[in-house]
């Protein structure tokens, strides 16, 4: 399927702070047979977004630049229709896929469940809902890629 985005190359570098944003890269929706969301046999697509993305959070974390990740959480028993269950709090569903775990462990990364498509909205912590978009420091400027 070809996505409607223009692809480009991003040359990393220094002279503006550049953050990486990462949405959804959880075993719910990227491993193989890890729920009703996710690809049942492997795909070529969903195994090279995972790569790149790895890559590239490795590049953003040698620098200690910015890494935002959304992570689909729902709980239980408020389900998002029309999808099925999927990406349940508490499952391994809902946990970055096995290339990104270390990210839980990096100092420049930033990990923000959401039980909504949109993580603006959909954003929470703690159990507790933001209901208006993450604030990110606008000074010193970030440019997300
Ligand atoms: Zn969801």
């Amino acid at each position: 399927m070809e996505l409607p985005v223009d692809e480009d190359s991003v040359t990393l570098i220094g002279d503006v702070t550049t953050g990486l944003v990462l949405v959804d890269i959880v075993n719910g929706f990227c491993t193989v047979g890890a729920g009703h969301l996710a690809p049942k046999v492997p795909d070529k697509q969903i195994s090279r977004m995972v790569a790149e993305s790895a890559e590239l959070a490795r590049a953003f974390c040698e620098k200690k630049w910015p890494v935002f990740a959304f992570l689909d959480t729902h709980h239980p028993d408020v389900p998002e229709p029309p999808y099925p269950p999927h990406c349940i709090a508490g499952t391994d569903e809902a946990n970055l896929v096995p290339a990104l775990q270390w990210l839980e462990n990096e100092s420049n990364v930033t990990l923000r469940r959401k039980d909504c498509i949109d993580g603006f909205v959909g954003s929470f912590e703690k159990g507790v809902h933001i209901q208006t978009p993450y604030s990110l420091n606008p000074h010193p400027p970030i440019r997300f890629v």
